[in-house]
């Protein structure tokens, strides 16, 4: 299938869900495939990779929306608070105080959603779940327009328990935005209430890493 024709089945799946297509380590070709069949909301996981990839893009699409999903060093937050629109991956308290900085400072309040490590992996980003009551406040301290969270299972696990305790804890800190699902579990993750889906390789084909 084209990639239009993949964006087109997993739109409908997604029915009132963002579809994210995650962009990352793609060729420039499938990117301008993808806004060309009218895709507008893409991902990224690095910073400089999207600078190169969306400077000029952006430009040309208005209404382009671009999330970082993947970790920010607190050093890049300038070039990410200028480039993206929506910051899925605020993981700690010296981040969510740059980032906050950073958006006072260009005059930018960009929704941000906290990343959860659902199943408390050691090398795993996200805040850790019982932690989570207070970070939410910290960052509203901060003045961040926390919106939601997002969180990335462990490979090992059944997705689906992640899902769902990743929404019970949007429900306990009033949040109402759910990031989860990727190209192999969305649907499930849809099921269990995602208001964000991020797919790569199921729109795109596999990456090539080399
Ligand atoms: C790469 C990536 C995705 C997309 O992964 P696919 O399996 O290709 O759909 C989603 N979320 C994050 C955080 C990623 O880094």
């Amino acid at each position: 299938m084209s990639i239009a024709e993949n964006l087109k089945k997993i739109k409908s799946q997604a029915g009132a869900a963002t579809l994210v297509a995650v962009s990352k380590m793609q060729p420039d070709e499938k990117i301008d495939e993808a806004l060309a069949a009218g895709q507008r909301c893409f991902g990224e996981n690095r910073v400089q990779e999207a600078q190169k990839r969306w400077g000029d893009r952006r430009e040309k699409f208005a209404d382009l929306e671009l999330h970082l999903v993947g970790p920010l060093q607190s050093n890049k937050t300038k070039e990410a608070v200028a480039l993206f629109d929506v910051i899925q991956s605020v993981d700690r308290e010296k981040l969510a105080r740059a980032l906050s900085d950073e958006m006072k400072k260009q005059g930018r309040d960009l929704p941000c959603f906290i990343q959860v490590n659902t199943g408390e992996e050691e090398q795993k980003a996200g805040i850790a779940p019982g932690a989570l009551p207070e970070f939410v406040k910290l960052c509203k301290e901060c003045g961040l327009n926390v919106i939601g969270l997002m969180c990335i299972p462990p490979v090992d696990e059944p997705a689906a328990l992640h899902f769902a305790l990743l929404k019970k804890l949007a429900a306990e800190n009033n949040l109402k935005n759910l990031s989860m699902g990727m190209s192999s579990d969305f649907e499930k993750a849809l099921k269990l209430g995602a208001t964000h889906i991020r797919v790569g390789s199921a729109i795109f084909g596999v990456r090539d890493y080399q």
